[in-house]
């Protein structure tokens, strides 16, 4: 999911004084870390049902850590493993968007295992289609089963934008992007949109 869909102001990167690091997430992520191309809309990838991780080793932690610092880089909040043209059941999300351990979400696997019956309607972005922001219809409160880079499963119930967030991401593991969930009529158009962008080379 883009960071836009937050409304987060602009990166500033003066200096504060007293403040010990002034580094953005991406700066903190990107100086070591592989980053990866974020593949866009139509490509078949994105609407594909990801396969299921059955490895847990550090070639799934490492591809983490490196969807991590794309995301961070794309300035995204939630950035799913087919978006880099890998099919798989990985998702990466940052909501403050602040780098910070304790907010990095890694769910592998992950299903919805609950969502409230009342439905919050909201704008959202998706990194795979540019600056197309729609609304969607969404749950206002889900609960999520899915295992860490270790294989443990864990359960989190997400609210407000970080609910959001799980299930947009949890729908690009299913092939699902947010124009699939949206009126057939705004759909088309977006799609229409896009089209011609692809065939003038600005998409
Ligand atoms: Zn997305």
């Amino acid at each position: 999911m883009s960071e836009a869909s937050k409304g987060i102001p602009a990166e500033d990167t003066h200096p504060v004084p007293g403040k010990k690091s002034t580094k953005t997430p991406a700066e903190k992520h990107s100086a070591t870390v592989k980053l990866h191309k974020i593949v866009k809309y139509p490509e078949p990838v994105l609407a594909k049902v990801a396969d299921r991780v059955t490895v847990f080793d550090d070639n799934l932690r490492q591809l983490a850590e490196e969807m991590f610092a794309t995301m961070y880089e794309a300035r995204g909040i939630g950035l799913a493993a087919p978006q880099i043209a890998v099919a798989k059941q990985l998702t990466v999300i940052d909501v403050p968007n602040d780098g910070n351990p304790e907010d990095q979400l890694v769910l592998v696997n992950p299903e919805i295992i609950h969502h409230s019956n009342d439905t919050l309607y909201e704008e959202e972005g998706c990194l795979s289609l540019g600056d197309v922001r729609e609304k969607v219809k969404r749950a206002a409160v889900v609960k999520v089963r899915a295992q860490d880079l270790t294989g443990k499963w864990f359960e989190i119930e997400g609210d407000d934008l970080l609910g959001r967030c799980l299930q947009h991401e949890i729908d690009h593991l299913n092939g699902v992007l947010f124009i699939d969930r949206i009126s057939r009529l705004k759909r088309e158009l977006i799609v229409r949109r896009i089209r011609k962008l692809i065939k003038l080379g600005e998409w």
